[in-house]
């Protein structure tokens, strides 16, 4: 079997880049990916051992000073010719993101998403700001905002090509260097990505792209004593692993993006038709592997016959396909370890809530990790799939009565990353907005793709910390206050 994946006749072979070069795992050890598509092995890529990750760290820390010393107009350059390098490969990082995690080529998210970052970044220098102020008598005072030093970015595999960019052009930007590690169930796009990186020009050190598992390189980053800032996204599991291990050896800052189970709130004085709309494409986007999908659906009462039937009825219309094809709207799960705890959950769902539409894997007939869109009706709040995330295309509709009874019902798990209400009613808009313990409500629409520049993360379980645009840059950067004795 090929190690390497041919793309339109061209073969891609995926490296560790450490300091500038393009390097095997120190002992060749490499990893299988998976088509989820076909059930076949796409590639083999380097797994990183401990021994690569201190070298990555060491290269990016050798490297920062004079990162950070030069103009922040030169560093703008650097990204802003990677994103014009992104733009002009994406559809091979479409295709790569396809055969590895299973997301339709069409995905909104995909490169155009991650391209946009650097280039934002690279204009954004200017917001490194510090104050100033003669407040005091006798004094002048102001803070400086510098870089950390090295800074590690850990991703997960469901938007891979957006996070990598997300964080890696916030750190790079306010002259931090980075060791970023892509998740070891969809390398691919960021293993090409650093080929990209490599060809704008990056001076060796500055920034290092690592795949693997989460041992051992990831854990290495999260205890390593020269890692100075890290930013997460992944699981509430390892999250907390990545925080303990911070605590233990040189605390080293950490932003934790960790798990959902958004409610959509939807009032009778609503457009239901909008509603419907985005409540679905929120569970269905990414097959239901996204953070914010609204997998908890709260209908009031008078409006939920209707709802209900004109939900179940289009949602049992839509099933996974090639995520090659351009038409595809839903693709299949990352992986079977996905596949079959989506499945697991749904059985333990048939054990609680009424089954309304979908409840099967297609596993037998296509080779692939395809799930059924899956409706459940009336669950009892405190049911496992009411309360767990499921990460997968598997929602549950209740019902209520009252404002304040669907608030109880909201809030009332660990997490708190996003809730979606649907009113024409401002007063109740903004009620809902200030009483849900949520990181971010949408009122009347519910997709990740709008409000880029506003804080992201979790209330509760759901994180730690507030990523994005120029809150990423915050997160990047020391204040120091400086005092001056007139
Ligand atoms: P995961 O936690 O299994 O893995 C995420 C990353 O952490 C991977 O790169 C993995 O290799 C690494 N890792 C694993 N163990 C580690 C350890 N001990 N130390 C350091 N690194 C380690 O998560 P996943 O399955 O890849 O992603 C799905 C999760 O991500 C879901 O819970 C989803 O909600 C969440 N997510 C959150 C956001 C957000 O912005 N809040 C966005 C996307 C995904």
């Amino acid at each position: 079997m090929s190690t390497s994946v041919n793309i339109n006749g061209v073969e891609f072979q995926p490296r560790l880049l450490i300091n500038g070069e393009f390097v095997e795992a120190s002992d060749k050890g490499t990893f299988n990916v998976f088509n989820p598509a076909t059930g076949e092995i796409s590639c083999k890529v380097p797994e990183a051992t401990e021994d690569d990750t201190n070298r990555a760290v060491a290269a990016a820390k050798a490297a920062q000073p004079a990162w950070a010393a030069l103009d922040p107009t030169k560093r703008g350059a650097y990204l802003k010719k990677l994103a014009a390098l992104i733009r002009e490969h994406k559809s091979t990082l479409h295709h790569l993101e396809a055969i590895s995690m299973g997301v339709p080529v069409n995905h909104f998210f995909h490169a155009d998403f991650g391209a946009d970052e650097f280039d934002y970044f690279a204009q954004a220098w200017p917001h490194i700001q510090g104050q100033s102020s003669v407040n005091t008598p006798g004094y002048v005072t102001m803070t400086f905002r510098q870089p950390f030093g090295v800074v590690a970015c850990i991703i997960p595999w469901n938007a891979p090509l957006y996070l990598f960019a997300a964080k890696a052009a916030a750190a790079l930007i306010t002259g931090n260097t980075v060791v970023l590690k892509s998740s070891e169930k969809a390398p691919l796009a960021v293993a090409y990505a650093a080929e990209l990186v490599a060809r704008a020009g990056f001076p060796p050190g500055v920034f290092n792209i690592l795949s693997g598992h989460g041992l051992p390189s990831g854990r290495c980053l999260a205890r390593h004593m020269d890692v100075r800032a890290i930013s997460f996204t992944g699981s509430s599991r390892t999250g907390k692993l990545i925080q303990e291990e911070a605590a233990k050896t040189n605390l080293k800052s950490v932003t934790l993006e960790l798990g959902g189970k958004s409610p959509a709130i939807i009032f009778d004085d609503a457009n239901i038709e909008q509603a419907l709309t985005d409540t679905m494409s929120s569970i269905l986007l990414n097959a239901g592997q996204i953070c914010v999908a609204n997998s908890r659906v709260y209908v009031q009462k008078s409006v939920a016959p209707k709802f209900i039937e004109a939900f179940t009825k289009r949602i049992a219309t839509i099933h996974g396909g090639n995520p090659l094809d351009p038409q595809t709207q839903m693709g299949p799960q990352a992986d079977e370890v996905q596949y079959k705890n989506i499945l697991s959950y749904i059985e333990e769902g048939k054990k609680s809530g009424k089954l309304a539409v979908g409840g099967k894997g297609r596993l037998d007939e296509t080779k692939g990790y395809f799930v059924e869109p899956t409706v459940f009706l009336d669950t009892p709040e405190d049911a496992k799939i009411m309360k767990e995330e499921i990460f997968g295309p598997v929602l549950n509709i209740n019902t209520f009565e009252t404002e304040e009874e669907v608030v109880a019902k909201a809030n009332d798990t660990e997490y708190g990353l996003w809730a979606a209400v649907f009113t024409n009613n401002l007063s109740r808009a903004m009620r809902m907005a200030k009483a849900l313990e949520s990181g971010y409500v949408s009122i009347n629409c519910s997709s990740p793709s709008m409000g880029r520049d506003l804080p992201f993360g979790g209330y509760k379980g759901s994180g730690q910390g507030r990523e994005g645009r120029l809150h990423s840059m915050n997160h990047f950067l020391e204040v120091k206050s400086v005092i001056i004795k007139l």
